[in-house]
Order: C-alpha cells, then sequence, then structure tokens
C-alpha cells in the first residue's frame, strides 16, 4: 500500500514541513527539504496549516449523542412553549403508547429559570410516556403516562420532586432517571450506525480517538455494537472504552473487547460515579450551594463504598475513572485513589470532570499523581455557575492552569452530547473561558496538550513524533499559532489521519 504525504504545512515545533506516513506510521519528516516519496503517494496540500498529533476526546458519550439525533432535540429551547413544540412533533412521529424520549432542556435558559414540571407536558402527550433529559443527563422530566407506566406513585426519596401537596412533580434526578431511561426500548439494531455517524463526524472535526464512555443501562448492546464495528473494520478513530463496573462480566463472557484490536480499539477501564451535576444543583458541594442555602448536593456512595470499589478496579488491572464535579465529590473521590495510586499511579486512575477542585484537593491530586478529565466548553456554557458557587468558589471552578502549572495531567473532552464534539471549541473554551476567572485561562500550548499528548496518556497511549510511531495527525487550514484566541473557533480542519489513513481530508490529491 502507497503512503500519505502532507506537503507544505507548519510542523508542530513551528517549523515548515512536510510528513510522509507509511504502513500506519510515520515514515519520515522533511524540514526545508523537498519530499522525496513514490510517485503514487497520496499527496494532503497543508498550504501552511499547523500539522498537531491527532487530537483525542477524553470523555464522550457517543452512543448518547448517535441516540440524540434520533431523539426530540430539547438543545436551544429557551422557554416552556419552544419545549412543548418540540414535544409535540416528537409524539407526531411517535406510533401510539410508544415512548417519546428528548434530551436537551435547560431551564437556565428559560426566562423564569424553574425547572418544567409534568404539567408543562401532559396535554401534548395524554397517551404517550415521556422522558425528557435535562442537557446534563442528570435530571429529567417525566409525564404523567410514564409515571404511571414506571409505576412510580409510591416513589419517594430526594431522587423524585414532590410539589407541596405531594404529588410528584414529573422531575427525576440521577438513578430514578436512569431507572426510566431503562425501559425505553433504544433499538439496539439502530446503535451500529448511530456509532458510524457519530464517528464520520468527529473525523471531520480532527478527532483521531475518543475515549468512549459506555452507558449502565445499555452496556450490553453498546458494547455489542462496538465489538461488531471492530470486526468488520468499519470504525476511522481509536476507541478506548469504559464501561460500568457490573458490564466486567459481560465483557468477559463475551469475549467483546479482546484478542485482535490492534490499536483500535481497547476495553481501558470502568467507570464510576459519585455526584450528579451542578446545573442539577446534585453535585456534592462541601459547603451548600450559594443559591440553595439548604442542599449540598448528594453522594451516590458512601465513603467506603466508593473506597471498595475503586479497590476492585484497581486490582483487577483497570483504570478507574471516577466522576466528581462538586468539591465534596472530588473530596471522596481523591481520597478513595489516593489508597490505591501507590507511587506513581501506574494504573492511572483519574477523576472525571474535577469541575470544583480547591487548593488543599489539587495538591493531594499532584501528591499523588491522580489525573483528571476535564471538560473546558462547560466553562463558556455554564454561564451560571456563579449564581451556584458564589464569587468565592467560581476560582476553584474548572481551575484548569492552576492544574496543569501543580502538575495534575489533565486531559480534555466534550462529554458529548452535553456539549459539542468539536475539540477546536473545548481549546478555544479553555483559552478564553468566556471572560471568566482569566487566570485560569491556559496558553495555545496548554490548550494542545489537554486534547494531545494528556488525553494520550490518560488513555495509555504514549505520544512520540518520531518515524517509526504511529501516524495521527489533525491538520488544521491555517497556522494557529500566534492567533488571537477568540478566531480559533473559527480554524477548519483540513485532515485528519489515523493509523496514516486520511479518514477525513478536503485537499487529497
Ligand atoms: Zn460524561
Amino acid at each position: 500500500m502507497s503512503g500519505l504525504l502532507i506537503r507544505g504545512c507548519t510542523l508542530w515545533d513551528g517549523t515548515p514541513g512536510s510528513v510522509y506516513c507509511e504502513g500506519g506510521n510515520i515514515a519520515r519528516v522533511y524540514r526545508g527539504e523537498e519530499p522525496d516519496v513514490p510517485a503514487d503517494a497520496e499527496v494532503i496540500e497543508a498550504s501552511g496549516g499547523s500539522l498537531h498529533p491527532g487530537l483525542i476526546d477524553s470523555h464522550c458519550h457517543p452512543f448518547d449523542y448517535g441516540w440524540l439525533k434520533r431523539c426530540v432535540d430539547l438543545r436551544g429551547t429557551s422557554n416552556v412553549t419552544a419545549l412543548r413544540m418540540r414535544l409535540t412533533s416528537g409524539v407526531l412521529r411517535a406510533a401510539p403508547g410508544e415512548w417519546v424520549v428528548g434530551m436537551g432542556w435547560d431551564q437556565e435558559a428559560f426566562p423564569d429559570k424553574s425547572m418544567p414540571s409534568r404539567g408543562d407536558i401532559d396535554d401534548v402527550a395524554p397517551s404517550n410516556p415521556v422522558v425528557l433529559s435535562r442537557i446534563c443527563g442528570h435530571i429529567g422530566l417525566l409525564n404523567g403516562e410514564a409515571i404511571r407506566r414506571l409505576g412510580l406513585g409510591r416513589g419517594s426519596g430526594p431522587e423524585y420532586e414532590r410539589d407541596p401537596r405531594g404529588e410528584l412533580t414529573g422531575i427525576v434526578k440521577e438513578t430514578a432517571l436512569v431507572d426510566a431511561l431503562r425501559m425505553v426500548p433504544k433499538a439496539p439494531e439502530r446503535l451500529g450506525s448511530d456509532l458510524l455517524t457519530v464517528d464520520a463526524e468527529a473525523a471531520k472535526l480532527g478527532l483521531t480517538g475518543l475515549h468512549c464512555i459506555v452507558s449502565p443501562e445499555g452496556y450490553r448492546e453498546e458494547l455489542t455494537a462496538l465489538a461488531g464495528l471492530r470486526a468488520a473494520g468499519a470504525l476511522s478513530l481509536r476507541y478506548r472504552v469504559y464501561v460500568p463496573f457490573e458490564a466486567l462480566g459481560f465483557v468477559k463472557e463475551k469475549r467483546l473487547l479482546d484478542g485482535a484490536g490492534g490499536g483500535g480499539m481497547r476495553l481501558n477501564g470502568v467507570k464510576i460515579f459519585t455526584d450528579g451535576s451542578l446545573g442539577a444543583r446534585t453535585a456534592a458541594l462541601r459547603e451548600p450551594y450559594s443559591d440553595d442555602p439548604g442542599n449540598s448536593g448528594m453522594l451516590r456512595m458512601t465513603d467506603s463504598e466508593l473506597g471498595r470499589l475503586v479497590e476492585k478496579v484497581d486490582s483487577l488491572g483497570y483504570q478507574a475513572v471516577v466522576h466528581a464535579i462538586g468539591d465534596r465529590a472530588v473530596e471522596q473521590a481523591v481520597e478513595a485513589l489516593s489508597l490505591v495510586t501507590g507511587g506513581g499511579n501506574p494504573r492511572r486512575h483519574r477523576i472525571e470532570h474535577a469541575s470544583v477542585v480547591p487548593r488543599d484537593l489539587r495538591s493531594k491530586m499532584a501528591r499523588h499523581g491522580i489525573r483528571a478529565a476535564v471538560q473546558p466548553s462547560f466553562v463558556t456554557s455554564d454561564t451560571w455557575a456563579a449564581e451556584r458557587l458564589g464569587e468565592e468558589r467560581l476560582r476553584d471552578l474548572h481551575p484548569f492552569r492552576s492544574m496543569l502549572e501543580e502538575g495534575i495531567v489533565a486531559s480534555g473532552g466534550s462529554d458529548c452530547p452535553v456539549e459539542s464534539l468539536s475539540p477546536v471549541l473545548g481549546m478555544w473554551s479553555a483559552m478564553t473561558r468566556g471572560g471568566s476567572v482569566p487566570s485560569e485561562s491556559v496558553t495555545l500550548e496548554q490548550a494542545l496538550a489537554l486534547y494531545t499528548s494528556f488525553a494520550a496518556s490518560n488513555g495509555f497511549d504514549e505520544l512520540a513524533l518520531k518515524e517509526g510511531s504511529p501516524a495521527d495527525f489533525t491538520l488544521f487550514d491555517s497556522d494557529i499559532e500566534g492567533m488571537h484566541p477568540a478566531l480559533l473557533r473559527k480554524v477548519g480542519v483540513l485532515a485528519t489521519v489515523v493509523n496514516g489513513v486520511a479518514v477525513h481530508s478536503y485537499g487529497a490529491g
């Protein structure tokens, strides 16, 4: 097979050059000399665009995103009327009695910022059960028919919101939402095509790898789809897979992700949840929410339950990736992980999101080599953060620059479909922060590290830009070095190269 020449780019170190890839690897890097390659090589003319190691999204939910494309998309609805209109179109498309699922509403975008209730939607869906997830995926709205089907009349506990008369409002949180979504038939035969759609979109956005979080509700179907597509050689990117603990037996029994996956797909670790989200006020905080003084969020597990689970994951040889957003949850995760990190955290255990991280927790993370997988886009999207946390705590929210400078290996990700899958938007958010706590803005070099070297390292992929190393590259359409950060979000991706193959390209010759 002939190779691929990326000609006339600005190399990762800022010098002009060209790169020739062959057999999946970097065959030769040319600096200031005319490349001498076989005549039948595929050529991409870079026209001075920046060539960087392949960008990796270190936390995303491609199945949820693919599924969202088939669901009622509620993102961008800024009032209950708009939400009702979108829901009505979904109900009209559904068969009688069929579940209608929507995702992406955000009461923070509504004029009065109050949560919707079943009273807002019951009349548009009188006979179809409806579940509408909030943008964060930690809180949802059920209509009366869904409550009836799920037999929730007596549902109790903080996961089920009730009005002053004791009636269910339809708002359910955390495990109650997971339980509701579990009841919805997922059309497993479509998971494969969902993933392929996301795979192609990710390639266009310049991503060469995804750290794919498999869901607790649908892991059987999702893992089967992943294994099927791997066997068919249908996926263009590299997948590093993270599963719920309860899925490990299934993976083993079906021998799903072992054997000859090469660098294409690998089961890396186990995803664990400790708390919810700030948007839903379910993230566990040390002190109460500034805009809800009686509420400090909720932990999903006790300290000892988490400790035992982390220890089990570690002893089985897997990487533990622990969802923790509030500082109380991050503290719980740090405590549990610090007991198994030994000298240098060889299993690369990490904290997902790590949103509210005050200095004491950052230094303990750095001391124990505990890593983080962060979502820069949260900074520019969560415009209500100051209300939730107050100005004082806001300085500890997404402190990317401090994390990096204090020695925490932090990788970037989108949490897509919570945020856009675009890594360029993530880099832009990390650099500009929409003006929020500018002292935590990162440099271009740091933003690139979030999505390249640190993301690779957080998934056990060693980045090496030398001859003989795997050829994964992202080629931008312009030279991004020295570009004003505000312009970065407009930068396009000219080509994406995975394993020496241009899986996306505008400039192939
Ligand atoms: Zn997530």
